[in-house]
């Protein structure tokens, strides 16, 4: 039987929901949909100290204004610190990690990467726990951004995979949970495609299976500069979602006439749904000037 597709839009917490993750929860969804797949939502809230209170509901709500519905009950990271306990248990089992108290400026010197542990014992620290970087080069295919290669142990040294102060890492926390959902396909920004070959590697050694990935264009004004302090950055108005459904569209690089037309909006996004085509989508940066929605 072929694999049923399932694919997941994963937003922190950290404030509303604005135009450049509008284009990831839009991507993720109508390529799911388009593969008649199922589509999930996970709040991922493991930074509890960058997280805003209500922001998760924020931007639920704005999900459904926009019509992009989940198909199970949305789950959220602050409840499964026992699954992402077992997965440590296994990294420490097989001696893929260590505990490492190094502190930010002491690995200054080696641009913030840790190849080896260069803190005196500092006992007295909490320690993070990190894994061990290989020194050989992690690949894939992107739907949307071609072949990616990272050797890791240059690129991205040892990384934290459970904070000093406790808290997991996103690394391990989306990996544990991308297995654990039965995700097959990941449809997120490309923002986050330096991290994808640290989460294959975290795949291999915790035996689970490595999805799909597309990873989509970044969002950035007419000067190219990142969605920071850019019309983009600002939170899409849940009460008037067809012109940033219809410019998050155009980022996608797909074809705007589906948004032209009268209708209801479930309606607009089903046609658009069974249109999406991955092939269209430029792997980006794409500038959203005069494309994103004004202020709410
Ligand atoms: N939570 C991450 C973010 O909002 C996205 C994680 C993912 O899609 O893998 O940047």
């Amino acid at each position: 039987m072929a694999e049923r597709y399932r694919g997941r839009f994963a937003p922190s917490p950290t404030g509303p929901l604005h135009f450049g993750s509008l284009v990831a929860a839009l991507g993720s969804w109508a390529h799911a949909r388009a593969h008649e797949g199922e589509w999930l939502v996970r709040i991922e809230d493991i930074d509890r100290p960058r997280e805003v209170a209500g922001a998760a509901d924020g931007q639920l709500r704005t999900l459904a204004a926009f019509g992009l519905d989940p198909d199970a009950a949305v789950i959220r990271q602050s409840q499964r610190h026992a699954l992402y306990a077992q997965a440590l248990a296994r990294l420490e089992a097989q001696g893929d990690v260590f505990a490492c108290r190094c502190s930010r400026s002491e690995l200054g010197a080696s641009d913030g990467l840790h190849r080896a542990c260069v803190a005196d014992a500092h006992a007295e620290r909490p320690p993070a726990t990190r894994m061990r970087a290989p020194a050989r080069t992690i690949g894939f295919v992107d739907a949307v951004q071609g072949a990616v290669a990272r050797h890791l142990a240059e690129e991205d040294g040892d990384f934290v995979v459970r904070r000093a102060d406790g808290h997991w890492a996103y690394q391990l926390a989306v990996v544990v949970d991308d297995a654990e959902q039965g995700v097959t396909h990941v449809v997120r920004g490309a923002d986050l495609l330096d991290s994808t070959p640290r989460q294959i590697l975290l795949q291999q050694r915790l035996g689970l299976p490595t999805p799909r990935y597309a990873h989509l264009p970044l969002v950035v004004d007419a000067a190219g500069r990142k969605l920071g302090k850019s019309l983009a950055a600002l939170p899409v108005d849940p009460a008037d979602p067809r012109p940033a459904l219809a410019a998050a569209w155009r980022v996608l690089g797909q074809d705007p006439a589906v948004w032209a037309r009268p209708g209801p909006l479930r309606d607009l996004l089903r046609t658009a749904a069974a249109r999406f085509d991955m092939a269209r989508v430029p792997p980006g940066p794409v500038a959203a000037t005069g494309t994103a929605p004004a202020p709410a």
